[in-house]
Formats: structure tokens, C-alpha cells, sequence
């Protein structure tokens, strides 16, 4: 008999305030929701929405999971009459897993993903329900340009927004071994199809599995709140699975280490789980300034620790390598400020439509300001220009974005003159 074994996990990420995203791994049903629609809004149709799932006690039929999904979007659509509420919406991409049968149902509705991990080739089993996947799907745009576009963001369907939603649903045979990934596009921006299949076929259990991901999403930016539910098909009647499971005991993880996300802040010298340009790790106490490669900057104290004894030539070049590291640290500072104030977006405060020079939620230690308050209110807007108010898409010049608020004031006025 075939039995699902699970694991669900959310992050804020490394840019966001607040969590807009919610998981649900529950025997019976599985469930990732990405919320939209304001700081409080966003939240509470996500947070609506798994509750819904989560109060499903038994394994829903296709048909029944349909319904939980409509019933979800009723809930939030019936909430969203509250004015603090409007233009709130989620996504949802939820399984339910039929062992019976050897069957997984999946349902979706927005940008949040499913991904079906066989044989060690990963397959997106969902479509997005977004602008940029129908732009690829008209042929306008490449798949490489639909990760970077700038409107990436901006979904097509979603729960809450009206009274009958449309939903995709997927029938899919399962076998022992096979891996199932439920994501927000917190992941699926920040993380390429490579490295999360490299993670799948790497990760043992399904909770080292979550944490890795979530991990691969952090180090990649986190711009987003991140979600991913894995789910694993096992057999334990099947004499090959007790064996698989027996070696997946023993064989260890390499990545096991970079589970804790405190090891993106102080990696170790040489873990070879972290790319990138990571900074910190002590040099040895001698040695350490023989070695090749660039020197490790942004720990000047490992210098002073130099033994007394050195000769004046290691000294001159110690000097030269804290020097390097001085410059490193001043350019990293540099490109962080030109970063974080390089870009403007159009946001709500306190109900007016605001044009901030900075990224949303700020970088670091750098708050986007305020650049021109608009006069143009929400309340104003229509349901679809809180919408995209509430992406806070990001344009790289004032014009930009300025005329973007234009564009929505335009809609705005058509609707209010129909
Ligand atoms: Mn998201």
C-alpha cells in the first residue's frame, strides 16, 4: 500500500514585512496559498483560504476537492466587502492523494506552482495564471525573458476576486519514489528548475527537503514570501522502497549543513553549499594568507590574529589583503546603496497612491522615500488597479512609474464614466 509522507514550510524572505503566504500539509489534503491585496489583505485571503482546507477532516474526491476550493473563494470574496478588505485575493495549488488508486489530484488557480519529481527529472504539472505565462504562451516573449519581466508578478486568476473562479485541475498517476513540490513563486523567481531539482534529488526526506528549498529561495534574493510543501509516494511493501528507504538513512546529505538558515550569515570556509559571493570565515593561523584565490573580506579581526612571529614580508602583504578587504567592503556598500535607490514604485499610504524612490520594503539598512504623493486615492481605484497598486511593481526611472499611476487613474475614469 502506497503512503504519502510530508513536509510544509514558509519563510518571509529577506525583503518583506509581513508573510502573506500560507501552508498546509495535513494527511489528507496539501495546500500552498500566496496572498494579494494589501498588508492586511493579503494575509487574511491566504489565511482564509488553508483554513477552508484545513478544516477538511477526510480525503476529498476530485469532485470534493473542487468544492473546497470554490467554498474558499466564497469566504474570501464575502470578506473582501469589508473596505479594508477590497481587492484582496490569493492563489491556491492544493493535492490530495488517492493511494487507492495511485492517483494524485491537483488543483491550482494563479501563479503558485506544482511540480511532479520522477526518476530525477523535474516537470511543472501546473500552469500559471499569469500575464507573462500568457505572453509566452502567444509566443511574445521567451521563457528566459518571462523570469526577469518586470510585470512577472501580476496574475490572471486568483480566489476572492469575484463570485465563480475557474479552476485547473490535474489527474496524475503515482508510483514509489515519486516526489511532489507545491510552491509559491517565491521559490519559483528566485530559485532556476535546475537547482530545485538538484535539491529534490539530493534532499532525503521531505523536511530537509522544505528547508532547502526555502534556503535556495533566501540566498537567491527572498524578494518574496517563500512556501513549498514536498510530498514523497512510499511503498513499504514494495522490497525495493524498505531498501531505498534503508540507503537514504545512510547515504549523507552534503547540503544537510545548510538546512539552518543562521549558515547563510556565517557560512563555513570551504562548504561548498553555498555559492556565491559570501563573505566572512576565519583564516587559519598560519598559512591562511598562502593560500589562492581571493582573500575572505569583511572579517579584519582574523588579520590581528596573525601570530606575532610572522615575518615583515607576511606583514607587508597582510596589510595588502586588509587593504583588499577595506575596498571590497566600501564597493559591496557602494553597489548596495545604488541597489536600493535605483528603482521607484507606486504604493498605497495612508489611501493615497504614492510614488516611492527605493524597492519595496526597503534593502538592508535603506527605506524607499517618498517622491511625489499623487492625490490619486484607492478608494478611487478599481478592484483590478488595487491589484496591480498591490504588486508594487518596480520601474527603473520616476517616468516610469509615474506613468504606470496614469494608467491606472485612465481605467479608473472609464469605469466610473461606463
Ligand atoms: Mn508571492
Amino acid at each position: 500500500m502506497l503512503r504519502l509522507a510530508g513536509a510544509a514550510s514558509t519563510h518571509v524572505g529577506q525583503v518583506r514585512k509581513t508573510n502573506q503566504d500560507r501552508v498546509l500539509f495535513s494527511p489528507v489534503v496539501s495546500a500552498v496559498a500566496d496572498g494579494m491585496g494589501g498588508h492586511r489583505g493579503g494575509e487574511q485571503a491566504a489565511a482564509i483560504t488553508i483554513d477552508t482546507f484545513g478544516q477538511v477532516s477526510e480525503r476529498l474526491s476530485k469532485a470534493g476537492l473542487l468544492d473546497t476550493v470554490r467554498a474558499a473563494n466564497k469566504a474570501v470574496y464575502d470578506e473582501s466587502e469589508r473596505p479594508e478588505l477590497r481587492g484582496m485575493g490569493t492563489t491556491i495549488v492544493a493535492a490530495v492523494f488517492h493511494p487507492g488508486e495511485r492517483r494524485l489530484t491537483m488543483v491550482n488557480v494563479g501563479d503558485s506552482r506544482g511540480y511532479r519529481f520522477r526518476d530525477g527529472e523535474l516537470r511543472q504539472v501546473t500552469v500559471d495564471h499569469s500575464l507573462v505565462e500568457e505572453l509566452v504562451q502567444q509566443g511574445r516573449i521567451s521563457e528566459e525573458d518571462a523570469q526577469s519581466h518586470p510585470q512577472r508578478n501580476i496574475v490572471t486568476r486568483a480566489l476572492g476576486l469575484g463570485a465563480e473562479v475557474e479552476i485547473d485541475v490535474f489527474e496524475l498517476d503515482v508510483v514509489h519514489g515519486d516526489r511532489f513540490l507545491l510552491c509559491s513563486d517565491g521559490l519559483s523567481n528566485e530559485a532556476s528548475s535546475e537547482a530545485i531539482t538538484d535539491c529534490l534529488a539530493e534532499a532525503p526526506d521531505p523536511e530537509v527537503a522544505a528547508q532547502e528549498l526555502i534556503e535556495l529561495a533566501v540566498v537567491g534574493g527572498g524578494r518574496d514570501n517563500i512556501s513549498v510543501v514536498v510530498l514523497d509516494v512510499i511503498d513499504d511493501e514494495d522490497p525495493a522502497a524498505v531498501r531505498d528507504a534503508a540507503e537514504s538513512v545512510r547515504r549523507p546529505n552534503p547540503r544537510a549543513v545548510a538546512a539552518a538558515l543562521e549558515t547563510v550569515d556565517a557560512p563555513q570556509v570551504g562548504d561548498d553549499s553555498l555559492d556565491g559571493p559570501v563573505s566572512g570565515g576565519e583564516l587559519p593561523d598560519d598559512g591562511g594568507l598562502e593560500t589562492n584565490g581571493p582573500p575572505p573580506v569583511a572579517e579584519p579581526r582574523s588579520f590581528a590574529a596573525a601570530p606575532p612571529s610572522a615575518v615583515q614580508r607576511d606583514r607587508h602583504r597582510s596589510r595588502l589583503v586588509a587593504l583588499a578587504a577595506v575596498v571590497t567592503v566600501l564597493v559591496a556598500f557602494l553597489g548596495i546603496n545604488w541597489f536600493a535607490s535605483s528603482a521607484y514604485f507606486a504604493s498605497e499610504d495612508a489611501g493615497e497612491v504614492v510614488i516611492f524612490k527605493g524597492r519595496p520594503g526597503g534593502i538592508l539598512w535603506i527605506d524607499p522615500e517618498v517622491e511625489e504623493r499623487t492625490g490619486l486615492t484607492v478608494e478611487e481605484l478599481t478592484p483590478a488597479g488595487v491589484q496591480k497598486l498591490e504588486q508594487e511593481l518596480e520601474w527603473t526611472s520616476f517616468d516610469d512609474a509615474s506613468d504606470f499611476v496614469d494608467q491606472l487613474e485612465r481605467i479608473a475614469d472609464i469605469e466610473s464614466e461606463s
